[in-house]
């Protein structure tokens, strides 16, 4: 399936990205993954990406369209690919569709994941992320096993940088503002399938009538 994964931060797109994967073997792209990767590693493109992460801010359009103008033209996309957390503005969505006419290729649809934002907030707050492997934790509801280390790899399971309340504040007031206006264009497009849940069996029973 080629599947786009709107919502909040926090909605849950991540966790419903790898349980579709599995579902079909379609590949998850995280623009997110990629970028986090990228600083950890202190390439030429994670010192682009870091300051405005770190505070929540959007990475610039062009910085991003680079990353998935390739990303999309490899192997593993052929069986098709879950994007998560792209497209984020109306120019990646505006670009992202011209990329794929080029390619002769269609979606299948816009999942958005309408999430409240208490519900958003709270999650993020109490989420946790693995510093290695990107595992994720929350510490009231799925704490690791042992108190800040991986179950997975045994890395430190620690608060990201910009899961501190200021920041969240600031990354779901740009969803507001620059990636809200996505479902209408998908809507538009007709492509829109909205689920009030981030639970897989509600997810499923929406997407099934797109996917076959
Ligand atoms: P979230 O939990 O906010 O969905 P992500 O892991 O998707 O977090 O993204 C983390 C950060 O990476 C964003 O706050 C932003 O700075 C940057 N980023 C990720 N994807 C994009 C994108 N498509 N366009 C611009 N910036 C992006
Ligand atoms: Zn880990």
């Amino acid at each position: 399936m080629k599947i786009i994964l709107l919502g909040p931060p926090g909605a849950g797109k991540g966790t419903i990205a790898k349980a579709l994967m599995d579902y079909d073997g379609s590949v998850q792209i995280s623009t997110g993954d990629i970028l986090r990767a990228a600083v950890a590693a202190g390439t030429e493109l994670g010192k682009q990406a870091e300051a405005a992460m770190k505070a929540g801010d959007l990475v610039s359009d062009e910085l991003i369209m680079g990353i998935m103008g390739e990303r999309l033209q490899q192997e593993d996309c052929q069986r098709g690919y879950l994007l998560d957390g792209f497209p984020r503005t109306l120019p990646q969505a505006r670009a992202l569709k011209s990329l794929l006419d080029e390619l002769g290729e269609k979606l299948d649809c816009a999942l958005e994941l309408d999430i409240p934002r208490e519900v958003i907030i709270d999650r993020l707050t109490t989420r946790r992320t693995c510093s290695n492997c990107g595992e994720i934790y929350n510490v009231k509801t799925r704490p690791p096993k042992v108190e800040g280390v991986c179950d997975v790899c045994g890395g430190p399971v620690l608060q990201r940088d910009d899961e501190t309340e200021e920041a969240i504040e600031n990354r779901l007031q740009v969803y507001q503002q620059q990636t809200a206006p996505l479902v209408d264009f998908y809507r538009d497009e007709g492509l829109l399938v909205s689920v009030p849940s981030s639970d897989l069996e509600p997810v499923m029973a929406a997407l099934k009538p797109r996917i076959g």
